[in-house]
């Protein structure tokens, strides 16, 4: 065999043995709580699809209407000739919608959330500018931190005394905090309302990725910023569109002339074709049922979900991370331990990942339970029975 294969499979092997190793499994069916996988019936709480729009079949109408309207591809990217009226209409409509949070603002749509925060950190960065990022921020923060070429300090988790020290010692001439609005991993809110005085009085930017709270916090839907009250010509908005929203992409929403910036010098907007135009179709009614009644009364349903969980919990060893969201992670702590308690589940019929390092810090090892809108309280019933008889067997 070659050393080059031999060697790549030896750390494969490493990563089996420290129960590191992922595998993908194939869903034969489209995203909801009842899902076909590896040709078994399962009842799913891993997705991020927390209003249950993935499969709304107005949606997919729209999508199919999009493509007899506008074709299946783009052709280029938005600057040469991909960028169609539907593009600009979702952008108007995002902007018009987050109007109530952004200063004079504008809207980006991006093919993903990843490249988004590429796109923002990549082009206000520069090494002369000093990046503050907590530390618990999702992978392409972290990513586009270090792609940025500014000066990295990582803040501790909902650290904001802390990360005023850090500002107020700092000399550069830009600076830029960096967070995720409600956390991917343990499903908290960042202290924003903190970051964001300490941003103005320092003149910093804040860059909130939304990408869990886009679509379900709120009263309208219009995520974190909403929820708390927050509005300034400092915050850098980022939501993503496939997770509540049910389709694909992202979003930055900003004053105008910082998105005007993102167009001219963003790489990650610059030199990659724009997604199909029929997934911005797609998302115009996407959002038209976030912002409408039907939203709220899925958002309603949802945290009605929540509490059931969180009020039904009745855990000795296991710690569920105080969350109000749709994200409820339990941390069991060993890595060995979260996969055979992910394993007892889904021979039950239950789908619930469990995360390991590195994608949460070492002896953290957790289950995360994602509720849906799409859930019923029949369902989050089934999987408290389910845990808290698995953690009496000591499993
Ligand atoms: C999912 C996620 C992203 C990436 O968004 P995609 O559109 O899936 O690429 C970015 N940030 C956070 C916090 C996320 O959870």
């Amino acid at each position: 065999m070659s050393r080059l294969i031999a060697g790549l499979e030896a750390r494969i092997a490493e990563l089996d043995a420290q129960h590191l190793r992922r595998r993908l499994r194939v869903a034969e069916s489209p995203c909801a709580p009842h899902v076909q996988v590896d040709g078994r019936a399962m009842l799913a709480f891993c997705s991020n699809d927390y209003l249950g729009l993935a499969a709304h079949p107005r949606i997919v109408a729209a999508l199919q209407e999009g493509a007899a309207l506008h074709g299946a591809g783009s052709g280029a990217s938005h600057l040469i000739s991909g960028h169609a009226r539907a593009h600009a209409a979702l952008e108007e409509r995002l902007a018009a919608f987050m109007a109530p949070q952004i200063d004079d603002g504008r809207a980006l749509y991006f093919s993903t959330g990843y490249m988004a925060n590429l796109a923002i950190l990549g082009a206000l960065g520069g090494a002369e500018v000093e990046l503050f990022s907590e530390e618990l921020n999702h992978a392409s923060l972290i990513d586009g931190a270090r792609l940025s070429r500014a000066q990295v300090r990582v803040y501790g988790h909902g650290d904001h005394a802390q990360l005023a020290g850090l500002l107020q010692a700092s000399t550069a001439a830009g600076k830029l905090v960096v967070t995720d609005g409600v956390f991917s991993m343990d499903g908290d809110l960042a202290p924003l309302k903190e970051l964001l005085t300490l941003c103005e009085r320092y003149d910093a930017w804040l860059v909130v990725d939304d990408a869990h709270g886009f679509g379900v916090l709120g009263a309208q839907g219009r995520g974190v910023l909403e929820l708390l009250g927050l509005r300034s010509p400092n915050l850098i908005y980022m939501g993503t569109l496939g997770k509540a929203a049910g389709v694909s992409g992202a979003f930055v929403a900003a004053h105008a002339s910082v998105i005007e910036w993102l167009v001219q010098r963003a790489r990650a907007y610059i030199y990659t074709t724009a997604s199909p135009p029929a997934v911005a179709h797609a998302l115009l009614t996407s959002l038209d049922i976030i912002a409408g009644e039907e939203g709220a009364a899925r958002r309603a349903h949802l945290q009605q979900l929540i509490a059931q969980w969180r009020d039904g919990l009745r855990l000795t060893r296991w710690q569920p991370i105080a969350s109000d969201t749709a994200i409820q992670p339990l941390v069991i702590g060993d890595n060995g331990e979260a996969l055979r308690v992910a394993a007892a589940l889904y021979e039950q019929g239950l789908w619930v990942p469990a995360i390991r390092p590195p994608t949460v810090p070492a002896g953290t090892a957790r289950l995360r339970v994602t509720l849906s809108a799409a859930h019923t309280a029949d369902d989050v019933s089934r999987l408290l029975t389910a845990v808290h008889q698995l953690e009496k067997a000591g499993s």
